[in-house]
């Protein structure tokens, strides 16, 4: 996810946005069945701010309004698979959080092993860096900036090595990690090849060493630019990158056609052997903004929107992804959504109280705090762009869309 290409419509969101009260009336969802469903489809979910979320106060509800355990909730929708971003240090000196869920190891841990509790795997997302890395941004962490090259290496093997062991120590079903987070153009201030490929070789050596079972992903997204993958996947074969799924961030206003995704995804699959997913997408469900911080999306947005933007149209556009990777044979994995539970931590109309609980507990995009890592935190410092392409509304209760998982067997 790439916040800065869309911070104007930020900007012009919260200018023009007021507040409106909002419910949601649909009860059900239609949701066509998936043709060749693969029995271990995984169906997938990233919410890494929910720590973060639940200490600014957020609750959640099912779908018949009863507060319940978040994780027992996807459960009952079907999710099997939990997604987590790890920042090696979202910290200043001083212990303040940079926001973005102030994903470090430890939170990871307390989800995973609600995850593992709720018997669902975890998908361990290294950013190595300190705060979001994407196309735009593949900064090292504070405390690796100095490093050459061959000392970044084997920094990047060791802390992989080392915080896997700690969430395997915690008991936690640890199913695949990820070795950067779409690293397009870098990662961990790396940014060319070879030298992405060997810093990719050191995670990938350290999840090898740990648990020879766990699967070993690389991601990458912009797979509607021509001939992207393609470049990207040789460049992977060529340096001897040893991993096990090539997976893209696929969110449909931004990302092509769902026939270009799966052509895509089967040529990388076939053409190297590879098993494929979507390891993020989303879709609003409203245009409406829950928190007084401007959306990604919004009615401005100079994006086009294939599905309607309710209920129902997030709902099929989420099931479409999983036919197109589905489409793709048994070697296309499933699909994470991303951020589903990102919701407001108090009403538009609260943006002050808001507004404190952003910057105390690191529920939104960013703190004051980033800005001494990433120069774009001070004017992205705020709450949830997400909080319309969640799958609960605005209070924390299960939208229909999220029977999603369940409804697509
Ligand atoms: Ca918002």
């Amino acid at each position: 996810m790439n916040l800065k290409r869309d911070w104007w419509v930020v900007i012009t969101t919260i200018a023009i946005t007021s507040f409106l009260s909002f419910s949601v009336s649909a009860s059900d969802v239609t949701v066509k069945k998936i043709n060749n469903l693969n029995g271990n489809t995984i169906k997938g979910v990233d919410i890494s701010s929910v720590i973060s979320e639940e200490k600014s106060g957020v609750h959640y509800f099912n779908e018949e309004g009863k507060k319940e355990n978040i994780f027992q909730i996807l459960k009952s929708n079907g999710v099997n698979y939990i997604r987590v971003r790890v920042w090696n240090n979202p910290y200043t000196e001083s212990g303040n959080g940079y926001g973005g869920g102030n994903s470090d190891l430890a939170k990871a841990i307390l989800i995973g092993k609600q995850a593992s509790k709720y018997g669902m795997k975890l998908l361990v997302d290294f950013h190595y860096s300190d705060f979001w890395a994407d196309p735009s941004k593949q900064k090292a962490p504070k405390s690796w900036q100095n490093l050459s090259y061959d000392q970044k290496q084997k920094s990047v093997y060791a802390y992989t090595l080392d915080s896997l062991q700690k969430i395997k120590q915690a008991g936690i079903d640890v199913g695949m990690v990820q070795i950067g987070n779409e690293t397009n153009n870098g990662i961990a201030g790396t940014s060319k090849w070879p030298e992405m490929a060997g810093i990719f070789n050191s995670g990938s050596a350290a999840v090898r060493k740990v648990d020879k079972n766990i699967l070993v992903a690389v991601h990458f997204t912009d797979i509607q630019k021509q001939g992207n993958d393609k470049w990207i996947s040789k460049q992977l074969h060529d340096y001897n990158v040893d991993y096990d799924v090539f997976a893209t961030s696929y969110y449909p206003y931004w990302h092509g056609s769902l026939s270009n995704l799966t052509q895509s995804l089967s040529d990388v699959s076939r053409t190297y052997n590879k098993k494929v997913m979507v390891a993020e997408t989303s879709y609003p469900y409203t245009y409406q903004d829950g928190d007084g911080f401007g959306n990604t999306i919004s009615k401005d947005s100079n994006v086009v929107l294939d599905y309607p933007v309710s209920v129902q149209g997030q709902t099929t556009a989420l099931r479409d992804v999983f036919q197109a990777v589905a489409n793709v044979g048994s070697t296309g994995l499933g699909v994470f959504y991303w951020e589903p539970a990102w919701v407001p931590v108090g009403p538009q109309s609260n943006l002050e109280s808001n507004r404190l609980l952003w910057e105390k507990f690191g529920s939104g995009w960013a703190t004051t705090n980033a800005s001494e890592f990433d120069a774009d935190a001070e004017k992205n410092a705020g709450g949830s762009s997400w909080d319309n392409q969640a799958l609960f509304d605005f209070k924390g209760k299960a939208l229909p869309s999220l029977k999603t998982f369940k409804y697509i067997d």
